[in-house]
C-alpha cells in the first residue's frame, strides 16, 4: 500500500454494487476495511459478493494475496459510529439522493475523527451540495468509482468547491494506490468529466434519428466501423439502459431526443427489459453490420464530444489529458476526445456545432469558447502544430511511458491497458519516435514491457477498418526501429503476446516470459497475414515448419511451448520473470559497449547474407575492436585474474 500515509483505514457506507467493489478493491489493496450497510442481511449479501468475486480472483493468479488473506482484512457492521469511529477515509455509496447523503455526512462528521476525510461515489449529485451541512466542508470530496469497481480501471477524484487541495491529494493518492487510474474533476460540474463527454455519443444519436439524418442500424454502424468505438451509440444506449440517460438529462433539465423519450415511456430500457433500439426478446438484438454504415455524418457526434471537452478545458475543470484517459478508461473509447479532435482538425469540429447552432438555436451545440479561442488563435490541432495538445516540441506520447534509469536502462511500457496494450497507429508511432529520437550514448539496453494484464494482444482490430493503409505500413517502420536499436532489447512478456505484440518481441534481441503467457499470431483469423515481420523474422527465428504452424494455421502457444521451440529465450514463473530480466540487464549494463553493440550488428547483418560476406562483415569488426580500451581493459583483467570493469570506461 503506497498511499499517502493519511489513508490507511478504510470504511466504505453501502453495501450494494458499489459500495462492496469499493470495499473489495481497497481491501486487494492491503487497506483494513469496514463495511457498513442499514441491515444485517445487506451487508451479509454485500460480503458474500466480496468474498465470491475473491476467491475468483485468487484462483485466477490475479491478486498477490491468498484470497482469506484478503477478505480477512474486511470487517462488516450497521453500527455507524463504529464503523466510522477509526476510519482515515470514509466512503459512502448509499442510494443517490441528497438528503440520505447529507445526513450520511453529517453522521460522519459527528463520529469520525477531525481528520478523516469524508468521500462520496455519487455520479450525478455535486459535492458541494452534499457536504454543504459539514462544521468543515474542506475534509469532503469526490471519488467516483465506475461499475464494476473490481474491472474498471478508473475514479474521478471531484474537487467541491471548499475541498482541500490536501484532501483531493489524498484521495487520488488512494486510488493510485488501488492500482487504478485517478483523473482529477477540479471544479464540480454536473456529471464531472467522463459522463459529460460520453453522453453526446449516445444522445445526439438519439437527434439525429430525430431529424431523419440516419437510423438506429447507420449510425451505429458507422461509429463502430468507420470511427472504431467498440459499441454503436444506439447499442450503448440499450446496454446503459435508456433509463440512465433520460433520469440524468431530466435531472439538469436537459432536453431528450424523440426517439429516446418514446422509448423511455414505453417501458423499451434496453437489454435489461428485453427491448430497447433493438429487440432482445423476440428479434436477434443488435442487427446492423458495417454496409450499414454509408450516409452518416459521424463528425456531428464527434464534434459535441470534442466540444463538451473544449468546454470543461476552458472552464478549468479537467486537463485533454485528464479528459481522455477518462474516456478511454470510463467509455473504452479508442482514444481520447480532445486526441481525436486534434487529428481530425478544430476547425472541422468549429464549424460542426457552429452550423448546428445556427440551424437549430439548441443551447447543446452552442460552440465552446474555449474551442473558438483554440481556433481563432490557429491552435487548430495536430497538423496546425497546436490544439488541445502542443505537438511543437516533439510529439506527445498517449500510449507509450518510458523512463531511463541510471544505469542506463530504458525501460518502454505499452500502456494502453484498457485494451491489452492493443496497438493503434499513435502506438506505432509513439514506440518508433521514441526509439529514432533517444540518445543510445545514455543507454546501455532497453526493456519492452506491456502494462496491466498483457505485453501486446496485437495491433487494434478496430484500426485496421478506419485507418489509411498507407498509415498501417508504420508498423513495418517501427519494428525496424526497435529491430536496429544499437543497445541489446528484451521483450519482458507477461500475458498475451499476439499479432503485432509478438512481431514487436521478434523485433527485440531477447525474449523472456512468465509461463503464464500466450504467443500466438492470430491474423490469418482475420483473413490477413502478419504485417510486422511476422513472417519473416519469426522463419529466421524458429524455423519454416513452425512458422508456418503459426501464421498458417493462427495458432496460439503457450510460453512453455514457445519455450521449447526456441522461440523464448526463458520461461519462467510469474514471481520471477523480474529476476530474470534483470540477469540479461546486468550483462549489458556492465558489458563492453561498443563490442557488445558491433556483436549485435554483426548478427543482424549476417543472417541475411551468404556464409562468406557474413565471415568477411565479422572479420572487418573484429579487428576493429582491437584497438578499443574495452580490449585493453578485457585482456587485463583476465591476465589478473579478476572482472573486467568496462562500466568505467
Ligand atoms: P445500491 O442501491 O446497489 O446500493 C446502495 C446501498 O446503500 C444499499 O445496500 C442500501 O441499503 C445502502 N444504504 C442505504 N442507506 C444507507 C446508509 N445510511 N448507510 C449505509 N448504507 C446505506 O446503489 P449503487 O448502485 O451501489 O450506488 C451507490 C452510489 O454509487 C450512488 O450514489 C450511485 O450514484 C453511485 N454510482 C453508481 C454506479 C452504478 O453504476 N451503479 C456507478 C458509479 C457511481
Amino acid at each position: 500500500m503506497d498511499s499517502d500515509a493519511r489513508i490507511s483505514t478504510v470504511t466504505v457506507l453501502g453495501a450494494g454494487s458499489m459500495g462492496h467493489g469499493i470495499a473489495e478493491v481497497s481491501a486487494i489493496a492491503g487497506y483494513d476495511v469496514v463495511l457498513r450497510d442499514i441491515e444485517e442481511e445487506y451487508v451479509e449479501n454485500g460480503y458474500e459478493q466480496i468474498e465470491w468475486s475473491v476467491e475468483k480472483l485468487a484462483e485466477k493468479g490475479q491478486i498477490d494475496d491468498a484470497a482469506d488473506t484478503v477478505l480477512d482484512r474486511i470487517s462488516t457492521t450497521t453500527d455507524l459510529e463504529a464503523a466510522v469511529s477509526d476510519a482515515d477515509l470514509v466512503l459512502e455509496a448509499a442510494p443517490e439522493n441528497l438528503d440520505l447523503k447529507q445526513d450520511i455526512f453529517g453522521s460522519v462528521e459527528r463520529h469520525a475523527p477531525a481528520e478523516t476525510i469524508i468521500a462520496t461515489n455519487t455520479s450525478s449529485l455535486r459535492v458541494t451540495d452534499i457536504a454543504a451541512e459539514l462544521d468543515d466542508p474542506s475534509r469532503a470530496c469526490g471519488i467516483h468509482f465506475f461499475n464494476p469497481p473490481v474491472k474498471m480501471d478508473l475514479a474521478e477524484v471531484v474537487y467541491g468547491e471548499e475541498t482541500a487541495e490536501s484532501v483531493a491529494e489524498a484521495a487520488y493518492q488512494f486510488v493510485e494506490s488501488l492500482d487504478k487510474t485517478p483523473i482529477y474533476v477540479r471544479k464540480d460540474v454536473p456529471e464531472f468529466v467522463v459522463n459529460n463527454v460520453i453522453t453526446p455519443f449516445m444522445e445526439e444519436a438519439g437527434w439525429m434519428i430525430d431529424d431523419g439524418s440516419a437510423t438506429v442500424e447507420s449510425v451505429d454502424a458507422a461509429m463502430v466501423y468507420e470511427r472504431g468505438y467498440p459499441m454503436g451509440p444506439c447499442e450503448l444506449n440499450d446496454f446503459g439502459g435508456l433509463d440512465v440517460l433520460v433520469h440524468t438529462r431530466e435531472q439538469w433539465d436537459q432536453p431528450i431526443p424523440n426517439s429516446i423519450r418514446e422509448r423511455y415511456d414505453a417501458d423499451q430500457l434496453g437489454r435489461k427489459s428485453g427491448h430497447g433500439f433493438y429487440d432482445y426478446e423476440d428479434g436477434e438484438g443488435v442487427t446492423y453490420d458495417s454496409s450499414d454504415a454509408e450516409g452518416v455524418d459521424t463528425l456531428r457526434i464527434e464534434a459535441r464530444m470534442i466540444n463538451e471537452a473544449a468546454r470543461l478545458v476552458g472552464d478549468g475543470v479537467a486537463t485533454p489529458r485528464d479528459i481522455d484517459i477518462g474516456a478511454r478508461l470510463g467509455g473504452r473509447f479508442p482514444e481520447g476526445v480532445c486526441r481525436r479532435g486534434d487529428k481530425i482538425g478544430l476547425e472541422s469540429v468549429l464549424e460542426t456545432v457552429e452550423s448546428l447552432y445556427e440551424r437549430t438555436g439548441a443551447d447543446r451545440y452552442e460552440p465552446a469558447a474555449y474551442l473558438r479561442e483554440l481556433v481563432s488563435d490557429g491552435d487548430t490541432g495536430e497538423d496546425a502544430g497546436r490544439g488541445f495538445y502542443d505537438y511543437t516540441d516533439g510529439r506527445p506520447f498517449f500510449y507509450v511511458d518510458s523512463e531511463i534509469d541510471d544505469r542506463g536502462v530504458l525501460r518502454v511500457t505499452l500502456d494502453r491497458a484498457e485494451r491489452l496494450n492493443a496497438f493503434n497507429d499513435d502506438m506505432f508511432e509513439e514506440v518508433r519516435t521514441l526509439l529514432e529520437t533517444a540518445d543510445p550514448s545514455a543507454i546501455r539496453c532497453v526493456v519492452f514491457e506491456g502494462a496491466g494484464d498483457a505485453f501486446s494482444a496485437g495491433a487494434d482490430v478496430n484500426s485496421f477498418t478506419t485507418a489509411d493503409p498507407i498509415e498501417m505500413m508504420d508498423i513495418d517502420e517501427t519494428m525496424t526501429a526497435v529491430s536496429e536499436f544499437d543497445r541489446p532489447t528484451i521483450a519482458k512478456i507477461d500475458g498475451h503476446c499476439l499479432g503485432a505484440g509478438l512481431e514487436l518481441s521478434l523485433a527485440c534481441d531477447f525474449r523472456i516470459a512468465t509461463d503464464g503467457s500466450t504467443v500466438g499470431l492470430p491474423e490469418m483469423d482475420l483473413g490477413l497475414i502478419p504485417g510486422g515481420g511476422g513472417t519473416q523474422r519469426l522463419r529466421r527465428t524458429i524455423g519454416e515448419p513452425l512458422t508456418k504452424e503459426l501464421v498458417l494455421r493462427a495458432k496460439r502457444v503457450s510460453a512453455s511451448q514457445a519455450d521449447e521451440w526456441n522461440l523464448v529465450h526463458q520461461c519462467v514463473p510469474g514471481d520471477e520473470i523480474d529476476e530474470a530480466v534483470e540477469r540479461y540487464v546486468a550483462d549489458f549494463v556492465s558489458g563492453p559497449q561498443t563490442a557488445l553493440k558491433v556483436g549485435k550488428s554483426v548478427i543482424d547483418r549476417g543472417a541475411d547474407v551468404d556464409l562468406e560476406s557474413g565471415l568477411a562483415i565479422e572479420k572487418q569488426a573484429f579487428s576493429l575492436l582491437l584497438t578499443t580500451d574495452e580490449v585493453t581493459e578485457g585482456i587485463e583483467a583476465f591476465q589478473e585474474d579478476r572482472d573486467a570493469q568496462f562500466d568505467e570506461l
